[in-house]
Formats: C-alpha cells, structure tokens, sequence
C-alpha cells in the first residue's frame, strides 16, 4: 500500500489528516487485498485533495470500484454541511446522472433463437455511437419539460407507464432542476440526442438472471433465476456535458470570489448557499432529468423491439429500478445523532438506501433500495440491496461498477478489439458495436473483476447481494 495510508480493517484504509496540507477531515476507501494492488497514486491523491474541500463531513470517502477521474476519483462519495459546504462538478463528473436501469421479461434464454436477430433490432432502434442522433424530433419547448418533468415527461409522451416512474430513483425527476441554467449550447446539443445510448463506457444488454443470493429481496423486486432481463447504462449526453463544461467556468471563478483554497483547479466549487452554487444545482438537476427521461426513451424503444420479435406484452418488461452514479443531491442524514441536511455527491457511486428510508418505493420499503452494479461485456453485474451500515457509514452509498484498470488508450494499445469479440462469441456472449476500438476499450480485462468489487460491499454490508447476471449480447456505443 502507498506510504502514509493506514489500515484498519480487512476492507478499510485510512488517508490521515496531514497526508496533504489542508485536510479538514480524513480519507476513507474500502478494498480487499487483491483490490489494493489496482490502487493508482492519482486517485488516492484525488480522494486526499477532496478532503480540503470547506464544509466536507466526516470523511472524504471512495467505493472499491475507485480509479482516477476529474477532480474527485470516480467511486467517490464526499457529503458537505448545507450551510457551511460547497457543491463541485468534479464531484459529479461530465455526464451528469449517468446511471443504469434494470428491466425483467418474461423470456428465458430459451426463447432468444432469433437473438442475433434481436440485437440488430434493439441497435436499429437505440442510436449509438458519439454523436448518435435519435429519430425523435423534439422542439425546444418539449426539452424544456423533458429537463423539468424527468423520466414523468417521456410517459406523458406515450413512452412507459406510471409503475415504471416508481420504481425511479427520485421517481425520474429532481424538483430542483432550473432549465435557466442550461445554456443554449447545451440545449442544441441536447435536441437532437434524446433516446440515444452514446459511445464508450455505455450499452445496452441482454442478460440471464443466473443466481439468486437473496430469495425474499429478489421477490420484492420481482427476479428470478433463469429470467431474461435487459441492462442499459447511458446519460445525459451532450446536454449534461455542456452543463458541466459551462458551469465550471462560471466556478472556477467563485474560488476566487469566495476565498476557497483548493489543491487542485478540477475540483472548482462555490458555497451550496451562493448564487453560482445554487446556478449550477439547478443546471446539473434539469441534466439529471433529461438522463432520467433518456433511459425511459431507451425503455420504450427496447419494448417495442422485444413485444414484436418474441410475443410478450409491452407491460411484461418490468422495470425493476433506475440508478444515477453521477449526481449531487440534498438530503437529510444523522450526522453525529442530529438529523441534517446535506449535500452528497456521488461520482460513480451508488445510493444505497436501506429499508424504510424515504423514496424507497413502497413495495420495496421492507427490504431497502436496488442497488444496480455493472460488470463488464464479459463478466457479471449484480443486482443488490442498500442498507442501514450505507445509511450510518457511506451516506446511504455504495460501488457503481467494477471500475477500470486500464485506461482507455492502454487498453486500445494492449487489447484486440476482434479477439474480445470472438473470445466472447465462443462463450455465447454476442457483441454489436460500431468498430472493433470500442471493444477493445471497453474489454472485460479493462475493469477490475466486478466479483471482488461487489464483495468488499457486500462483506462490509454497504449494500447486500440479491443476484447475479450474466451477459448473453451486448450492444456497446
Ligand atoms: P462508468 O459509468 O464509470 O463508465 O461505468 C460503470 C461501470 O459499468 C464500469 O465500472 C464497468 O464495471 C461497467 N461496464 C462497462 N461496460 C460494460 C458492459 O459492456 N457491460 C456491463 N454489464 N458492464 C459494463
Ligand atoms: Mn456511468
Ligand atoms: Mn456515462
């Protein structure tokens, strides 16, 4: 482990106060033995600088999935004091509210003959790539909605129904969006990319449900072994991006305005209460809602795929619930036996919430929240449940995937995009992507083992394990 880190737990090490000039608290990341030899002196640094950061609770914290990313690691999780705390875009990362969704059919990989088939539908009807433009034609006035209303305006628009709003984080839409604070760059950008997947890092696939570690969490969320299901990983597009790229400009001037000393320009903020904190809440919030409403778009369009090539119905494709990893968001948590409000970013990291928190859907309130993991093209995703340990430790968060090892461009230089593609074909798992590069990018081998990732969670019971998937086809952007 890098020099000045403590252990003090199986899972849990600890970045002192003094590792760095200027830490008001100290660092806190949960790995196992064989994770601690991905740490990357960048992101450990990154989750140090954090902790600079006025207003930080308790500890500046990052999830086992943790590698480098802009300004905060990516798997970080730091909550700030409403009064006296900041809010930062590096805290939430470029595409605001990128997250996952989880749907079941009533299919079992028995029923998928024509899967070949499917898959080239299913990328016919989800436009992919990085500056994929969808076949809707909004106009400015539906974008407006579209940012206020969330995943409730691609409903009343005819795309899903009122169940799959409740099973939403935030039921799909953040109240405190302000289309104001959305430039018109970032709206033109946006027009045009509603209901596409993206590129890169995000996909959509077809998955079989292949254990069930936790019967009566599985039940309340309606899986089973054996069951098709569907995955889709996408965000806010360029929209979110604009929104972000805009508002850091407007921030890295309030660092000076406000008198804030930070170790490193990336992570550029403004107080919570300020006029340019509260500019860019709004902004990032009306992001969040047009990501809600894309992966609903993507919902639609998967239905009418799956209701025309296998029989079932449109309402039989179930969504078992919405996740972001990329987002700030105000709540309210006991911080030292008072309840507070505070504002938790979480930059590729989950929440988490345990049984009867607040906006845990109603039928899902005995058992706490789904929680979504990822995996890779080529290993599991998990599906889990948050917890009362995530609601006292983390904030009520957890991991957001397996996270990567390699980055981008040295997975390019050491992987063969063709290779992956028939390694995974031998092991029936079919991949759709627009050029061999994307594969590579995005191979199994670039991600740290999803298996490991989940179970340092688990055994800290950050979230708990409800069932495994494994792909069966991929469509990556
Ligand atoms: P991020 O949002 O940080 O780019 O990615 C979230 C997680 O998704 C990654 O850490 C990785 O574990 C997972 N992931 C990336 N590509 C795929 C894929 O093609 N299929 C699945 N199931 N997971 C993926
Ligand atoms: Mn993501
Ligand atoms: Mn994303």
């Amino acid at each position: 482990m890098i020099d000045g880190v403590q252990r003090i737990g199986e899972y849990e090490w600890e970045v002192p106060v003094g590792f760095i000039p200027g830490m008001n608290v100290p660092g806190r990341f949960f790995l196992s033995d064989m994770l601690s030899k991905t740490l990357e002196e960048g992101a450990l640094q990154q989750l140090a600088n954090v902790a600079t950061m006025p207003g930080i609770i308790h500890n500046s914290l990052a999830m086992p999935d943790i590698h480098w990313g802009y300004g905060f690691p990516i798997g970080g999780v730091a909550a700030f004091d409403y009064g006296t705390g900041v809010i930062s875009p590096g805290g939430v990362g470029f595409d605001i509210n990128c997250g996952v969704r989880l749907l079941t059919t009533p299919l079992q990989p028995s029923d998928l003959i024509k899967k070949k088939e499917i898959l080239d539908n299913l990328y016919d009807a989800v436009p992919v790539g990085v500056g994929a433009r969808s076949t809707l034609r909004l106009s400015e006035k539906q974008l407006e909605t579209m940012m206020t209303d969330g995943a409730g305006f691609a409903v009343a628009e005819g795309y899903g129904n009122q169940d799959d709003l409740l099973h939403c984080e935030e039921q799909g839409r953040m109240k405190e969006a302000d289309p104001a604070h959305v430039s018109k760059k970032a709206r033109s950008r946006g027009v045009p990319q509603s209901g596409t997947l993206g590129a890169g890092n995000h996909f959509l696939e077809i998955q079989v449900v292949e254990e069930i570690y936790d019967e009566q969490a599985a039940q309340a969320y309606g899986i089973e072994k054996g069951q098709v299901c569907m995955m889709v990983h996408c965000g806010s597009r360029g929209l979110g991006h604009q929104v972000c790229t805009d508002h850091l400009q407007i921030l890295e001037h309030a660092v000076t305005k406000y008198h804030i000393n930070l170790p490193d320009k990336q992570l550029a903020c403004a107080p919570l209460t300020s006029p340019e904190g509260k500019a860019y809440f709004g902004g990032m919030a009306a992001a969040a809602n047009y990501a809600w409403a894309n992966r609903q778009i993507i919902t639609h369009q998967i239905r009418n795929v799956l209701t025309s090539m296998c029989g079932i119905a449109y309402d039989d494709i179930r969504l078992v619930y919405d996740v972001a990893h990329n987002v700030a968001k105000l709540e309210e948590h006991e911080i030292d036996g008072k309840k507070a409000r505070v504002c938790v970013h979480r930059k590729g990291a989950t929440r988490a919430f345990g049984p009867g928190c607040p906006d845990v859907p109603s039928d899902y309130s005995h058992v706490g929240q789904p929680v979504i993991i990822p995996g890779s093209m080529g290993s599991s995703s998990f599906l889990l449940k948050g917890t009362d340990v995530a609601m006292n430790r983390t904030f009520g968060s957890t991991c957001h995937g397996a996270g990567r090892v390699l980055s981008r461009s040295q997975a390019k230089k050491k992987i063969q995009g063709k290779n992956i593609r028939e390694t995974l074909g031998k092991a029936g798992i079919m991949v759709k992507a627009p050029h061999d590069g994307a594969i590579a990018e995005e191979a199994p081998d670039a991600y740290k083992p999803s298996s490991e990732v989940v179970s340092v969670v688990h055994n800290l019971g950050l979230s708990r394990l409800v069932a495994r998937l494994e792909p069966l086809g991929v469509i990556k952007g």
